[in-house]
């Protein structure tokens, strides 16, 4: 499979400070912010700093210490949301998938009782 990434994705102008975010966490390899139309009383996305498409990519190609990273980015954010209850991870990925972003995220959702995972 071939990952041609596109730098000029909403997510990468914002790793590179061209539109604001609503930080909660960032570390060398990942950020961490609010979603701007957040489905659930928390509602954060969690994104490795490299160039990366979708969670298959990241997987494949990100390394041993951007992978470590990004999943201390989420533990971080998990500590400070208040997600005790539990969440729910998502990463929607290309078409089947509908992944509008193509730069890799994890959805943080939480903070109330969630429905069942897939509606259709
Ligand atoms: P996807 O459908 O790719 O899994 O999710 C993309 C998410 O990015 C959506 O939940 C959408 O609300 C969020 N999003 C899109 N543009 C922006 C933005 O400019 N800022 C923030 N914080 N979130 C965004």
């Amino acid at each position: 499979m071939e990952y041609a990434y596109d730098d000029q994705n909403i997510f990468a102008k914002i790793l590179r400070g061209e539109i604001p975010n609503k930080t909660v966490f960032e570390n060398d390899h990942a950020l961490a912010f609010h979603d701007i139309q957040p489905q659930a009383p928390v509602h954060v996305l969690v994104i490795p700093k490299g160039p990366y498409m979708s969670l298959d990519h990241f997987a494949r190609d990100g390394s041993a210490e951007e992978q470590a990273g990004f999943f201390g980015a989420i533990a971080a954010v998990c500590d400070l949301v208040g997600v005790e209850q539990g969440f729910r991870g998502i990463s929607n990925t290309r078409a089947h998938g509908v992944q509008d972003v193509p730069h890799y995220h994890m959805h943080i959702i939480g903070g109330k009782q969630l429905g069942r995972m897939l509606a259709d």
